[in-house]
């Protein structure tokens, strides 16, 4: 099957199409894991010659170990809960939530559950289930690992595997027992699995492998706290290092004092710096998150990487004021210099904007002009 890149369509037909795709592919996953749910029950991988539903899905329908994983925790938990299969059709839960919420459902919780579930992020549902089933706190460690770590795949769906926390031990209506199923590592081509991990409210397990040098430098802060922190609790001593980390950063990164030490000098016009009172209030009145906002209404969320970013490019006049400078991360602040720069000469004057996306500028509030014959197309965009 020969399936074309979509370059000719124009940027609306495109999301639209997307958008037509991923619904698609939700009631595709949808019906999978139903078809999935009732084949695991009449088990017909054994018939077809394989030991288990897992090694049947790896290699007659090739899913990833990952994509295995996830649908048939799914489609056990939709034999139990068929309301599952609409939730995922309409994008409420994903294959994910599922997996999450599965050891959790009950005949009693689970219309509760699963709508108090309905689009949370993976991290808000570990939040919730945290709440819900609170776990101990996890005691500090601090230990060695192998200096090159081990690559080897965990163990998958062994039938003789003695159960673990991770593995399904139901019974399927039908009777035979369910085959264990082993979490398999996640795909090494995703970002990497949390290192903040809820256990109950307002607690929470942090992981990290750090080198030699931060396990000295956690020593001698646990030498040098020891008459206040007499445990010499990693926790608490990580605690005080973020907190003066923080001030530090407020300090020298974000332009944030605790009162301005001398009356706020005027930027000379034509400076690209932007003083430091501007950063403050530009800071405090984005809510220290890029204010990017689509021609939808959706607002950027991303709180790192941030850079203050002239609404009227410096290069057009744009001043450093509170009024022209707004936050951006980093994707951002170079999306709208590629528009914006995308084909402006050198030689400064009035911004051109890239073809074929004359609204940005409009939306930004720049008036647009034909551009002039003889040089090029698109159209050109000055500022208000
Ligand atoms: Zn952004």
């Amino acid at each position: 099957m020969t399936i074309a890149m979509p370059s000719g369509l124009s940027d609306t037909q495109l999301v639209t199409q997307l958008l037509r795709c991923a619904r698609d592919e939700r009631h595709s996953t949808a019906q999978l894991v139903a078809h999935l749910a009732e084949f695991d029950t009449r088990r017909l991988h054994l018939a077809a010659g394989y030991s288990s539903l897992f090694a049947y899905c790896r290699s007659v329908l090739g899913l990833s170990e990952y994509a295995t994983y996830n649908r048939i925790e799914a489609a056990r938990a939709a034999k139990r809960f068929p309301v599952i299969l609409a939730r995922l059709a309409d994008a409420t839960l994903s294959l994910t939530s599922v997996r999450l919420l599965a050891p959790h459902l009950t005949d009693e919780n689970h219309a509760e559950l699963l709508a108090a579930a309905s689009r949370r992020s993976k991290q808000e549902l570990e939040e919730l289930l945290a709440r819900l089933h609170p776990r101990p706190d996890t005691p500090s460690s601090v230990r060695k690992v192998p200096d090159r770590p081990s690559v080897a795949p965990a163990p998958i769906a062994a039938p003789s595997h003695a159960p673990s926390s991770l593995e399904s031990t139901e019974v399927s209506p039908a009777g035979p027992p369910v085959e264990p199923l082993v979490a398999p590592p996640e795909p090494a081509s995703l970002p990497r699995g949390p290192l903040v991990t809820p256990l109950a409210p307002a607690r929470y397990e942090i992981r990290f492998t750090a080198s030699a040098a931060t396990r000295d430098k956690l020593k001698v802060a646990q030498d040098l706290l020891r008459h206040s922190v007499p445990s010499g609790d990693p926790a608490e001593i990580i605690d005080r290092a973020l907190t003066a980390l923080i001030d530090e950063l407020s300090r020298t990164k974000l332009a944030i004092v605790r009162k301005p030490l001398r009356t706020p000098r005027r930027t000379a016009r034509g400076s690209r710096h932007i003083p430091s009172e501007v950063k403050r209030a530009v800071w405090a009145r984005d809510g220290g998150r890029c204010a990017f906002v689509a021609a939808d209404g959706h607002r950027c969320s991303e709180r790192g990487f941030l850079e203050y970013h002239h609404v009227k490019p410096f290069a057009v006049g744009g001043e450093a004021t509170v009024g022209n400078i707004q936050l951006r991360c980093r994707a951002h602040n170079g999306y709208e210099s590629e528009v914006f720069y995308g084909a402006i000469p050198e030689d400064g004057g009035a911004g051109r904007v890239n073809e074929g996306r004359p609204e940005y500028a409009v939306s930004r509030g720049f008036r647009l002009v034909p551009e002039r014959v003889g040089t090029g197309g698109g159209a050109r965009a000055s500022g208000e």
